[in-house]
């Protein structure tokens, strides 16, 4: 396993603590447009990725299992905005208005989370990441260059209308913090686009009765959350693009079908790491 290096905070004159770490890259990748990503050495997997699409999209699902896959973390910024308001510590009162909003966190706040959490996971020895939901402005882009190497960038995309049903159909465990969507969706493809069909992600019996739905997940903040992904976070698309790091990755269904897609888009083979996978 590659070694955590060094995790510092600096301020900027604005007085933003921003994490400024280098690690040791698993594959720098000079990803041309749409080609495979190099295959990854089994041995040595502390990659560095990031997920984006839009709200809704499923960067938590697949990030998740591919971060089992790796060995690596997948650290979603959303999630320590959620810790963060439930914690009601100093932020969490300001944190709730802007998400109850669909708006974005300031960048100072969302590094200062981001930097906490790199923290503790060097502390215990972590290498690697996968981003889930970070960069969502170029600022942030800009940051995480100047810090680290992303070794590649995986922009999963879906139709706005499938977009919107998966957000109101999504459900978490209050207890286990799964994630499920009760929606069952078929969409019919325009424009020469397929039809998209899911299955819904049903809970197990013991998650039934504790089943909770963000707050954020309403049509309305769903809406605004789909515009500032548009204004806010597509340029950070434009922005990977530009470094051929892009990979561009239209969903074709559910999990059943996607996840495979995925693997081979990137090059990964499930069966070397079958244990990993299925734990
Ligand atoms: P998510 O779970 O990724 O949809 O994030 C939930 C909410 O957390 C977002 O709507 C934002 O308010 C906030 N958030 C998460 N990540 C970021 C980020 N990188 N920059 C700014 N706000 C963020």
């Amino acid at each position: 396993m590659a070694a955590m290096a060094r995790l510092f905070r600096s301020s900027s004159s604005s007085a933003v603590s921003f994490l400024n770490r280098s690690l040791s890259t698993a594959a720098a990748t000079e990803l041309k447009s749409q080609s495979l990503p190099p295959r990854i050495d089994p041995k040595g997997r502390n990659v560095q990725w990031v997920f984006l699409g839009c709200p809704g999209v499923g960067k938590g699902t697949y990030a998740s299992r591919l971060s089992t896959l790796l060995g690596v973390p997948h650290i979603a910024t959303g999630d320590l905005v959620r810790e963060e308001l439930s914690s009601a510590g100093p932020l969490s009162k300001q944190l709730e208005e802007i998400v109850n909003q669909g708006k974005l966190v300031s960048d100072e706040i969302i590094i200062n989370l981001l930097s906490k959490r790199l923290e503790v996971g060097e502390s215990k020895g972590e290498a690697g990441f996968i981003l889930d939901g970070f960069p969502r402005t170029v600022r942030q882009a800009e940051i995480l260059t100047e810090v680290t190497d992303i070794d590649l960038v995986v922009n999963l995309k879906l139709p706005e209308n499938v977009l919107l049903e998966k957000c109101l159909g999504r459900r978490i465990c209050s207890q286990c913090g799964k994630n499920f969507n009760v929606a069952c969706i078929n969409v019919k493809g325009e424009n020469g686009n397929p039809d998209i069909s899911m299955a819904p992600l049903l809970p197990p019996p013991q998650c039934v009765s504790k089943l909770i739905t963000r707050s954020d997940d309403t049509e309305t903040i769903v809406k605004q959350r789909l515009r500032i992904y548009d204004e806010k976070s597509q340029p950070v698309e434009d922005f990977y693009r530009s470094q051929g790091k892009l990979l561009e990755f239209d969903l074709p269904g559910g999990i059943p079908e996607s996840w495979p897609k995925l693997l081979e888009a990137l090059n990964l083979d499930e069966n070397e790491d079958k244990q990993s996978a299925t734990a």
